[in-house]
């Protein structure tokens, strides 16, 4: 609205002048800029240092340009101006202050930083282990961006977002100060860490954050939730933060189905998920996960049908099936049961996320709210058919 709001202004204004005099020509640079600020979105995706760098250049070359144009006008002009370039000064120093003091802490030996205390490997992705310098609290589904502090790979120039996908709480308190995140190796940074993660461990780290959409998932007595691949770095963290809150009576959850289409399922994250299913104190109704693996199907050959099932339960609540999951089904089956209102949340390859969104419009149901995460990635692979369990 602001880039069209200035672009409007400066052709109104420029039909009406005859030269370009000064004040105009900065009053052009600030369009253009804020044009540039619009369309470098676009390459975001593309190339993110670029786009990182780009952006603020153009932001500078904004404010430069704006105090130009409306220097030798009116006392207003400038009041509002120097009014809203205040305001944005005022929230970045606080922004600031706020992440200085959540990764200094003052010891004995001086300031200590947040730092990587181990880099574990498992199928290609690294769980990157990050010692807070004090306690933090987390919300299940924050993010951070993290830099860390070494000229290895150009580290310290970088910052990449990752979801918290595990936490330790500090003992009898709800704050935390080891935090894990899983990356999936891309062709940049990410992978440099997959390579040489020796090189990365116990150097120090930056972090910025935690940020985080609230969902409210917990507003919702039933909650299903939709992962395909790496996908599960951002729903585990959802499924732990509702089972932690219903043990309190804290959430009104009462039913939280996970389906997750994988052909990876490493050591560590079988712990953690079996740590959240083997506690005691459990509702038995409440967690139920159905692990989708169609490359098992494929794998087994020769031999498949011979197979009686495509469906192996493993333990009361964990069921792996040989294909792939049939969204229309568990959707429906949950509206089967609903418990006051549905979540639907989706973290996973293209193909799901539509099919999921697809299949939640066409319930028509006013109860159920769907919700796609804020990381979204994963492999591509196709979606047809499949099953339920
Ligand atoms: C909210 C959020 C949470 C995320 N959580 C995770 C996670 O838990 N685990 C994980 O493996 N990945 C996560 N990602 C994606 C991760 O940030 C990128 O894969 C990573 O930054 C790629 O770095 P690279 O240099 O290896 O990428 P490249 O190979 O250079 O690029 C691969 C892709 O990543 C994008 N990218 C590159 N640098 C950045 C950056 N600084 N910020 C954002 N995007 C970037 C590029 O635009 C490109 O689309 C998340 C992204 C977002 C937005």
């Amino acid at each position: 609205m602001a880039t069209v709001q200035g672009a409007l202004h400066t052709f109104l204004h420029l039909r009406m002048v005859d030269g370009l005099d000064e004040a105009t020509v900065f009053q052009i640079t600030a369009s253009s800029s804020l044009l540039a600020l619009s369309l470098s979105v676009l390459m975001k995706r593309r190339v993110h240092e670029f786009f990182l760098y780009s952006h603020r250049a153009a932001t500078v070359v904004l404010i430069i340009g704006l105090w130009e144009h409306v220097r030798t006008m009116a006392t207003l002009s400038r009041v509002l101006l120097i009014g809203a370039f205040g305001t944005f000064l005022l929230s970045t120093i606080f922004q600031n202050a706020r992440q200085i003091y959540k990764n200094c802490a003052w010891g004995t030996r001086g300031v200590r930083l947040a730092h990587i205390s181990q880099i574990r490997t498992y199928d290609d992705s690294p769980i990157v282990e990050l010692k807070l310098s004090r306690p933090w609290k987390i919300q299940p589904g924050d993010y951070i961006y993290l830099c860390v502090l070494t000229p290895k790979c150009y580290s310290f120039l970088q910052r990449h977002p990752f979801i918290i996908t595990w936490w330790e709480d500090v003992h009898g308190t709800d704050k935390t100060q080891i935090i894990y995140v899983m990356l999936d190796p891309q062709r940049g940074w990410t992978k440099s860490v997959t390579k040489h993660a020796s090189l990365f461990e116990n150097k120090m780290a930056w972090l910025d954050g935690p940020f985080g959409q609230s969902n409210c998932l917990e507003q919702h007595g039933t909650v299903v939730l939709f992962a395909s691949g790496n996908g599960i770095f951002a729903q585990l963290p959802l499924m732990k933060g509702l089972v932690v809150g219903s043990r309190s009576a804290a959430v009104k959850t009462r039913r939280i189905k996970l389906i997750w289409q994988t052909d990876k399922y490493h050591a560590q994250l079988q712990e953690w998920i079996q740590s959240v299913l083997d506690d005691e104190r459990l509702d038995k109704e409440l967690l139920d996960i159905s692990i989708h693996k169609p490359a098992n199907s494929l794998e087994s050959g020769a031999i498949d049908h011979l197979r009686t099932s495509k469906i192996h339960s493993m333990g009361r609540r964990v069921r792996i099936i040989d294909d792939v999951p049939d969204v229309a089904e568990y959707i429906q089956r949950e509206l089967k049961e609903p418990r006051e209102s549905v979540a639907v949340t989706v973290s996973g390859h293209q193909q799901l996320r539509h099919e999921v969104r697809r299949q939640v419009l066409l319930t028509k149901c006013y109860n159920v709210r769907f919700y796609e995460l804020e990381y979204q990635r994963g492999y591509v692979d196709g979606h047809k058919g499949g099953m339920a369990a």
